[in-house]
């Protein structure tokens, strides 16, 4: 069986960080399952069709065009209908979109395959809410990286504000606690740990002791 490392856990908690150094230093392949769900709100936007209208989202995703390239910089670009779509998803309202998307357990069943099907030689990191519960529950490497929402609001800001952008951290902080509620309450997949998943809280840790840790257990 190809080997997959499930990493999840809340949103800023530091998983695309952690999951694109495993990815790099293993040379395996990477699956962003969040970007699926992204690319899956945004999709409804162009089409003009409401995210509440669950039988047409989930059409959506079952007929979504999206691929993920990596460009020259190294960086992954993810392109619906062959635009490249990855600044528009990144928004909040694009995380918006993908969390109320989620709920909806038809566009869950949708995406499954999809997913499953990144599972390629020699190995997969993939993150996401559900990897290690639903996804690859066979998983023998899973991980739950989490954090206090307040340093997750704090890191977004920080980003924010490098790449020039003008953002209130209290709203921030709010729009993190709604997204972890609603993630976590939700009937499909709710946000929990699986029961074999390694926990680790990153509240205090820098990434590289995350990364660090990780990759003592990869070794056993
Ligand atoms: O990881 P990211 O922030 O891109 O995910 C966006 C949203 O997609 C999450 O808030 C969550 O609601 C949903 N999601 C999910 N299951 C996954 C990945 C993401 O429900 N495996």
């Amino acid at each position: 069986d190809v080997p997959v490392i499930t990493v999840d856990g809340p949103s800023g908690a530091g998983k695309g960080t952690l999951s694109h150094l495993l990815a790099d230093t293993l040379h395996w392949h990477f699956l962003d399952s969040g970007a699926l769900y992204r690319v899956t709100g945004h999709a409804c936007l162009l089409e003009k069709v409401s995210w509440d209208d669950h039988a047409a989202v989930a059409e959506v995703a079952r007929h979504l065009q999206v691929d993920f390239r990596t460009d020259a910089a190294g960086e992954v670009r993810v392109i619906y209908k062959g635009v490249d779509v990855s600044r528009d998803i990144r928004t909040e309202e694009g995380g918006r979109g993908a969390s109320t998307v989620a709920a909806i357990p038809a566009v869950r069943d949708a995406l499954l395959q999809r997913q499953r099907e990144f599972r390629q030689a020699p190995g997969l990191v993939a993150d996401g809410r559900d990897m290690g519960t639903v996804v690859f529950p066979d998983a023998p490497l899973k991980i739950f990286l989490t954090a206090s929402a307040t340093e997750r609001a704090e890191r977004r800001y920080r980003q924010l504000l490098a790449k020039g952008e003008d953002v209130s951290l209290p709203r921030l902080l709010g729009d993190i606690e709604e997204r972890d509620a609603r993630d976590s309450s939700r009937s499909v997949a709710p946000l929990v740990p699986a029961e074999d998943a390694i926990v680790i809280d990153s509240s205090n840790l820098p990434i590289t002791a995350v990364f660090a840790e990780v990759m003592r257990a990869v070794r056993r």
